[in-house]
């Protein structure tokens, strides 16, 4: 649909572009204006050439059919054993207290030794995933069509059913593993949600529970676990801005400078630089595994769903952002029609040609949902290379719809609670 069209000239190359003012306008054929936003982006440039690299290797590993057993890579091995290391650390801290406690004389003394090693332990103890309190939760009993569908899923790919589903404002469809026992959730963000049509929303779920399966979200949280470890010994162990002042302080009062001063700096550079470059190689293996993780889940969604579904979805998760905006201005300025009836036909009227500049984007870019997923036209490219899949598990139009109105409860609380966040 193109309303007020009219057409102009790419002034890169001459060639005809047609002019739609509520979308970007672009040039097909020398890809001028596909991207009219600076590139500004808060990665160092060494992880985006990394990124770009590993996107480009992993794809033609998978595209030659050079795969291995989800899961367990070398990378992922890698990336276990480092965040396991570090997952020792809080543990060590924890027996030497209770060490000192048990072994060392007078009690007093031990007490107060102890407490260094016991509060390091309580900083850097590993946090299981918890819900917000304040999560919108759809319960198994008031929403039989969403949860037959989930276990239908579960079964097929051969993975625990999902425990809850969490409903939220954002853009995104999500899985993870919630509590010390690691309970599977899916957290479903209305923009998104709202404008996949029926198949889409298989291939989504398909793809989420496929990490489910892999064993991803375990992993991820161990990674998650090291990573915040790390973290807190680099806040420890680097310069911290009154660092410096103090030092300037302390020459401006005596002249030479203070040995406490200079220790400090030697061991910022020492134990601070390990700590970075191991943070660092956690992080760079971390980004193999996980890219490799999104590819096999995509492919696990393609076996479910079928590829062409699969291939749509991914394409229409590039729209998630424009999903929100269309909620955003629905909540704000009320015209009447119901805020995910406002997204839906937002999504619906995106022309062919705005996905397509999106997905050219994406490879311009790099545009992911986060850092941890390939570009999307790898992604579709590689389903679409593969020989096509039919669908395993069909959702019709009017299952779809009944998995809505079961959702409409908890979404209209959703909405509420974000009508009044934008107000
Ligand atoms: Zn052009
Ligand atoms: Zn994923």
């Amino acid at each position: 649909m193109q309303t007020d069209a009219g057409v102009t000239r790419c002034p890169q190359c001459a060639q005809q572009v047609p002019v739609d003012p509520r979308y970007v306008t672009w040039c097909d054929k020398c890809d001028w204006n596909v991207d009219p936003s600076a590139t500004d982006r808060p990665e160092p440039t060494w992880r985006q050439r990394l990124e770009h690299r590993l996107a480009d290797t992993l794809y033609r590993e998978l595209e030659h059919g050079h795969l291995h057993r989800p899961g367990w890579d070398a990378a992922r091995i890698g990336a276990w054993l480092l965040s396991g290391l570090v997952l020792l650390l809080p543990l060590a801290a924890l027996l030497a207290g209770i060490a000192l406690l048990v072994f060392y004389r007078p009690l007093w003394l031990s007490i107060l030794l102890a407490l260094i090693p016991l509060s390091l332990a309580l900083l850097l103890r590993p946090r299981a995933h918890r819900l917000d309190p304040d999560a919108h939760l759809v319960e198994r009993d008031s929403a039989p069509t969403l949860f037959a569908l989930l276990d239908e899923l579960a079964r097929t790919i051969g993975t625990k059913p999902v425990t809850a589903v969490v409903v939220d404002p954002e853009p995104t469809v999500y899985f993870a593993r919630i509590g010390w026992r690691f309970r599977p959730v899916i957290g479903l963000g209305l923009p998104l949600w709202a404008g996949l049509g029926p198949q889409e929303r298989v291939a989504i779920l398909a793809h989420e529970l496929g990490h489910g399966k892999n064993g991803d979200a375990r992993h991820g949280w161990m990674v998650n676990a090291a990573g915040s470890v790390l973290y807190e010994l680099r806040q420890t162990f680097s310069e911290q801005p009154l660092d410096r002042y103090r030092q300037e302080l302390a020459d401006a009062m005596w002249a030479d400078p203070t040995p406490a001063g200079l220790v400090t700096r030697i061991v910022n550079a020492t134990v601070g630089g390990g700590v970075r470059s191991y943070s660092w190689l956690l992080g760079k293996l971390d980004l193999r595994s996980s890219q490799r993780a999104e590819y096999l889940a995509d492919r696990k969604a393609a076996e479910i769903a079928g590829s062409d579904a699969t291939a749509w979805a991914l394409e229409r998760t590039l729209l998630a952002d424009a999903s929100y905006r269309a909620l955003e201005r629905s909540l704000r300025f009320d015209k009447g029609i119901q805020p995910l009836e406002a997204v839906r036909r937002a999504v619906a009227e995106v022309p062919a040609r705005e996905i397509e500049r999106r997905v050219r984007l994406s490879r311009l870019q790099d545009t992911r949902i986060d850092s941890t997923h390939p570009p999307t036209y790898l992604r579709t490219k590689l389903i679409r290379a593969r020989p096509a899949q039919r669908a395993l598990v069909v959702l019709t139009n009017d299952r779809s719809r009944a998995i809505d109105g079961e959702l409409a409860t908890t979404a209209d609380a959703v909405l509420k609670e974000l009508r009044t966040e934008l107000r």
